[in-house]
């Protein structure tokens, strides 16, 4: 059993002020893989001293010489992916070749677009010919607090971290207590970076005691979040004392449209997607709306995806699904299945319990519905697991309607061959994204949503803006 009690404060590891043990649970088979200690009033603190402290000098450095310690960070991130792909494996269950293909390279991708982004950067830029004396600087926030959860650990902690380093500020990282091995990976590479002290701090705890403790504290300037609406609204409200940046990154419903005129892969491309990472992803597409002319066959297919899609314990290499999270994802996710044929909807694979084989680790069925509406609770909340609800429709502006009648607005996807039909949609969607027949959203595009979904975006020249302030200067002489 891995043994990972300790905090990286100012530069190096540091015990607990006061011990807290914490089991970290291999999904797979339901045992303790590691222990870590989870934080208090005291570790908070000390690490926002650090932060604070390195601020002056961290954010004073040329950008050069920060650009420089981000592509030491990539450098060591790539030669430790087998390290890091085994430790998101063993802590959230993701299968070890998945791990490697798409977890671990999500860090490197977000990496190195954000050294792309920051290169071209104007920090310093004229407000505009009518105005040359009018100067525009853009500069660090302070001092951040960030928070992250467990489904795509790298890409998170990465989306935060990277952005925040570049431009200048300093950082209290608090990984979930639940996956927190990658985090802890992740603070070595920084430190092997020789970032210098009290630049990237990481305490691990809870989101009642770290978490709070951060969105609270008074010499934090800025809190980005990622995880769930519920957390993001303790933060929003915590954080209001002090006035602090808060950037949120929350849950989603996304709707697929499925036109009569989609390509034949577009149903399959759907429920793969739907399942991938077993369904905990804020952006999974789990709303599958098809247009009636093709819904019959949408099922078959969605049905023969589901019964294709094996799971798999995450030590396990190839092709397949690990379990969810946790017991309490796990309990959720077998609740929502159960209302949702308990309210009527028609079940054509999966359902409650484990697949057949598997009598340990939090692995659930992949599980279709079809013949949903939009009022039945497994089109209305996040299920976070591989569970898929087929909702068939009629006309374009019924589907638009289906789409946007949802509180989240995250991701949504449009699968047509009709080029007006595409940019019309488009437009009409209420959410952040939207991702048409299947084309994935280009290097530095950003990540967002509308409505509970959250607030500003990560990756690219959206992700640097966001954590910097922008100081409006006039008289400024010129050089
Ligand atoms: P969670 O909200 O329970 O936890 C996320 C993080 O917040 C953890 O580090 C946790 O310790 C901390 N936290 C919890 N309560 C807190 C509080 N009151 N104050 C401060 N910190 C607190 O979410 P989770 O279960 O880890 O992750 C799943 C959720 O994350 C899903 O809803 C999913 O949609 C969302 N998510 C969103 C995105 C996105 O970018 N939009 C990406 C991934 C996951």
């Amino acid at each position: 059993m891995l043994e990972k009690r300790e905090f990286y404060i100012n530069g190096t590891w540091v015990a607990p002020a006061t011990a807290n043990d914490f089991d970290v649970i291999d999904p797979s088979n339901e045992e303790v893989c590691a222990v870590i200690s989870l934080g208090g009033q005291s570790d908070t603190d000390a690490a926002v001293a650090a932060a604070k402290a390195a601020f002056a000098g961290w954010s004073g450095l040329p950008k050069e010489e920060r650009l420089g310690y981000v592509e030491k960070i990539f450098e060591i991130y790539n030669e430790r992916a087998e390290d890091m792909a085994k430790a998101i494996s063993l802590e959230m269950g993701a299968p070890i070749d998945m791990a490697k293909a798409q977890q671990v390279t999500s860090g490197s991708y977000h990496i190195k677009n954000f050294m792309r982004s920051f290169s071209s950067f104007e920090f310093d830029r004229m407000l505009s010919d009518r105005a040359p004396n009018d100067r525009i600087l853009y500069e660090p926030v302070g001092v951040c607090a960030l928070i992250t959860p467990w489904n795509w650990p790298m890409n998170q902690v990465t989306l935060k971290v990277i952005p925040a380093l570049l431009t200048g500020n300093t950082m209290v990282l608090k990984p979930s207590e639940v996956a927190p091995l990658s985090s802890y990976l992740f603070a070595e590479i920084v430190d092997a970076a020789g970032v210098p002290a009290g630049v990237f701090n990481l305490v691990n705890g809870d989101g009642l005691g770290v978490g709070t403790q951060l969105s609270g504290h008074p010499d934090v300037d800025m809190v980005s979040f990622t995880g769930s609406t519920r957390a993001g609204i303790a933060i929003s409200k915590n954080a209001a004392d002090s006035v602090k940046r808060v950037h949120l990154e929350l849950g989603g419903k996304g709707a697929n449209l499925i036109f009569a005129d989609a390509d034949e892969k577009a149903v399959k491309r759907g429920a793969l997607q739907c399942f991938n990472n077993t369904g905990q992803s804020c952006n999974a597409p789990t709303r599958m709306l098809v247009q009636s002319g093709i819904y019959d066959q949408a099922v078959e297919t969605a049905k023969q995806v589901a019964e294709a899609t094996k799971v798999a314990p995450s030590n396990e290499e190839g092709r397949h699904i690990g379990p969810a999270v946790s017991e309490i994802q796990f309990n959720k996710i077998q609740d929502l299945i159960q209302k949702g044929i308990d309210e009527g909807a028609r079940l054509v694979a999966g359902g409650t319990g484990r697949p057949e084989g598997l009598n340990r680790g939090y692995f659930v069925r992949p599980t279709v519905f079809a013949d949903v509406n939009n009022e039945m609770t497994i089109a209305k909340e996040e299920i976070f697991g591989p569970v898929l609800s087929i909702i068939p429709f009629e006309s374009e502006e019924e589907a638009v309607k289906i789409a946007n009648d949802t509180p989240y607005g995250l991701t949504n996807y449009v699968q047509s061959q009709d080029g007006d039909r595409l940019r019309r949609v488009a437009r009409e969607m209420r959410s952040g994204m939207v991702e048409m027949n299947g084309q994935p959203r280009g290097a530095g595009a950003p990540f967002g949503g509308y409505k509970q979904s959250g607030s500003g975006r990560e990756g690219g020249i959206w992700g640097l803006e966001d954590f910097l302030e922008v100081k409006s200067v006039s008289g400024w002489p010129e050089e």
